[in-house]
């Protein structure tokens, strides 16, 4: 498994609003769009949330009502594996005993292996002769410099020297208001506040300026008020790379421990303003952040903080009549910090963070270091440094790469396949929409006119016009150019790309989901589904397919990405895209009533003995699912001989998996239903799989009618 693929758990989670430009922590080669509502995800902050340390005495076996037996080792030729007993279990048995985990595979099964051939076929693309292409020779020549450690080591943490230097000589706070307003051209400053373009939530055609809290090291808030033993042990690591950054740029260690301990202080008086984790899984938090201010406003609000000056001078961006801003009492504790006093904090708070966010940019150790931060934590991906390196290029100029990729693997007759499929499952949809006996006419027709005006983004872009680089330029390896600089150059580049998109109207057309992601994704603030080329590859999907493997694989994958637009979350956008209520109020509740009984039974599922699951982190993709299965069946009942045993089997197939347990801790976190769930409970919900298999009362598998689930 590697990075990637971990932060692909993740697979077909809801896209929220793709801010143009969010100063993200360090080179994320897994996402592009920072998501506000899911940091831990994107790769924004440090990524490092309360965990849960592995007990070395954890029996993975005791799982209720099912067998965890996606955990290696917790299935043997014994194991019993009945339909009615443990469906996932009963499906994938021989397939679990036979494949291996190895060092260089800690997880494998049929998404892995989608994966790993896919990055197989970008690695393959970087070798041989350089292309001709403009933008194609950028981003060989940033790998060419990625991998070049020689230079990068020769380089060290020289980068990192400068930017401490510059604050440790900020000596008032009027510098510090200089340190981040100065002008355009400078490379992009943490601050204490984060500013950036964002596509108005409430206006979808247009950008909006954003203002909002900082990034914190310990990434959720509750953890400053409510430390957790695990919460410590995610800082702790932290601290030790940061502390041998800041050892390698010059300071003692006790030296770097103060800083690290001012700037974790800092936080701590910040934190109280800031929304926890808690809160930000609330599914009406998203609404609630839709505030808008007047320039004015604003202005009386930011205080001493230079807020519009930096966006103006520092950034380049216009004056506006409005801007986005949620966070007013973030700003008043802010500024009542923002004195000569706290300085030696507040320089100490940039000084850690920069160190954080220059780390995968420095050298081969800093690096090696910051990959694997995670490693005691999430488990050792075993990504290979050229894997390492190349996603980091590939995630900077990540539209040449998907050009590229798309060339070379895939094909229009596909597409044309997959597009009708879509077209097939999107009619089937209306029947979802319409059977549904608990909403309104009033709301119906709204779901409808949702439904019919989803965007199908199928994958590849049909042109490639709107997705270059032309106009950027670095060093190459052989110009004596170094990664360094080419990545900042980039930076810049990107800033005055958004700068430049700002002032137009917001091209809804244009792709924010990459072909060569194994994923697939909704977007909430496009209104639209995103089935990307190198997610439907080998066993996911392949031109050979049955029938029925094919609407049990790519086929439900589209059902459940168009019902991200009718989940707890997705449905809180309209057709257009904008974060605007179109449910009576009386639907709405039912509607939540409806998931909040998917939720308590979720709950009442244990992996382990001793662990509990958060239905409400899992509640949109599981509606998803269950609602995906519920217009896929829909569908496969109008087509004569069709055989839901090979269907349900296929199905399972889809999320068969086996990992190493350390892997449990990042799949616990994520928003999806563990895997052996995905297909349990989703299955156990319909009667063609009571049918199918003969599941009665008093079978593992069975749920009375009256407890099953149906959210539409
Ligand atoms: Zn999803």
């Amino acid at each position: 498994m590697k990075k990637k693929t971990i932060a692909a758990l993740l697979t077909f989670v809801m896209l929220t609003i793709p801010a143009v430009s969010v100063f993200s922590y360090g080179a994320d080669p897994g996402y592009a769009n920072p998501d506000e509502e899911l940091l831990t995800e994107t790769g924004e902050g440090t990524g490092l949330d309360a965990f849960l340390p592995e007990e070395a005495d954890t029996d993975y076996s005791t799982g209720t009502p099912w067998l965890c037996s996606m955990i290696d080792g917790t299935v043997t030729a014994d194991t019993p594996a009945d339909p009615g007993d443990d469906f996932y279990l009963y499906v994938n048995k021989d397939k679990l005993l036979s494949i291996e985990l190895t060092d260089e595979r800690p997880e494998i099964g049929t998404y892995a292996d989608v994966d790993d051939k896919v990055t197989a076929d970008l690695e393959s693309m970087f070798t041989g002769e350089p292309p001709q292409s403009h933008d194609a020779r950028l981003v060989y020549d940033l790998y060419q410099l990625a991998s070049d450690w020689e230079t990068r080591d020769a380089l060290g943490t020289a980068p990192l020297k400068k930017l401490t230097d510059e604050i440790e000589a900020i000596s008032s706070i009027d510098e510090l208001s200089d340190y981040f307003t100065e002008p355009v051209n400078s490379e992009p400053r943490i601050k204490l506040w984060r500013s950036s373009s964002t596509i108005d939530p409430t206006h979808s055609d247009r950008y909006i300026l954003t203002v909002n809290y900082c990034l914190l090291l310990r990434n959720n808030s509750d953890e400053y008020s409510d430390p957790t033993p695990s919460g410590e042990a995610a800082a702790d690591s932290v601290g030790e790379l940061v502390k041998y950054l800041l050892v390698r740029t010059g300071y003692s260690e006790e030296e770097a421990l103060q800083k690290i301990e001012n700037c974790l202080k800092l936080e701590g008086m910040l934190a109280s303003e800031i929304p926890g984790r808690k809160e930000r899984e609330d599914p009406d938090f998203s609404a609630s952040q839709n505030q808008y201010v007047t320039r004015d406003e604003l202005d009386k609000i930011a205080g001493a903080i230079p807020v519009l000056e930096e966006l103006e001078t520092a950034q380049g961006f216009p004056a506006q009549e409005q801007y986005l801003f949620s966070c007013p009492n973030y700003f008043e504790k802010l500024n009542e910090l923002y004195t000569e006093e706290n300085l030696p904090l507040i320089r100490d708070y940039l000084i850690v963070h920069n160190a954080f966010s220059e780390a995968p940019q420095l050298d081969y150790e800093s690096v090696y270091r910051y990959r694997h931060l995670y490693d005691a934590i999430y488990g050792d991906t075993k990504e290979t440094d050229d894997e390492y390196t190349l996603s980091i290029a590939s995630a900077q100029l990540n539209w040449a790469v998907a050009r590229l990729y798309t060339e070379r693997y895939l094909n229009q007759e596909d597409k044309e396949r997959i597009s009708g499929l879509v077209d097939e499952i999107t009619e089937a949809y209306h029947d979802v929409l319409n059977q549904a006996d608990w909403i309104s006419d009033e709301t119906r027709e709204k779901a409808l006119e949702k439904l019919d005006a989803i965007d199908r983004r199928i994958l590849f872009p049909d042109s490639w016009e709107e997705y270059g680089y032309d106009g950027l330029e670095f060093k190459s390896a052989e110009e004596g150019g170094n990664f360094y600089d080419a990545y900042m150059q980039i930076q810049k580049y990107k800033l005055e790309q958004d700068v430049e998109a700002f002032a137009g109207p917001v091209n809804n057309k244009k792709w924010s989901a990459l072909p060569q992601e194994v994923n697939c994704f909704y977007q909430p603030v496009e209104n639209a589904i995103y089935i990307m080329g190198a997610f439907a590859q080998g066993g996911m999907y392949n031109s050979e397919m049955s029938d029925e493997e094919l609407y049990a694989k790519l086929g439900m994958v589209i059902g459940h990405e168009i019902s991200h637009a009718f989940d707890i979350r997705g449905s809180q956008y309209d057709r257009d895209g904008n974060q605007i209520d179109w449910w009576t109020a009386e639907d709405k509740k039912e509607f939540r009533r409806r998931n909040d009984k998917m939720i308590a039974y979720y709950e009442t599922i244990h992996p382990w003995e001793g662990q509990d699951l958060d239905g409400l982190r899992l509640a949109g993709e599981a509606c998803a699912d269950l609602t995906g299965m519920q217009c896929i069946l829909g569908i496969v009942a109008e087509k004569p001989g069709f055989d839901y045993d090979a269907f349900f089997r296929a199905y399972a197939d889809m999320w068969c998996t086996k990992l190493k347990p350390e892997f449990m801790t990042l799949y616990l976190e994520d928003v999806h239903p563990l895997k052996y769930l995905r297909i349990n409970v989703v299955v156990q919900q319909f009667e063609e799989f009571y049918e199918t298999y003969g599941i009665r009362e008093g079978d593992n598998m069975y749920l009375a009618p009256e407890d099953r689930i149906r959210i539409w």
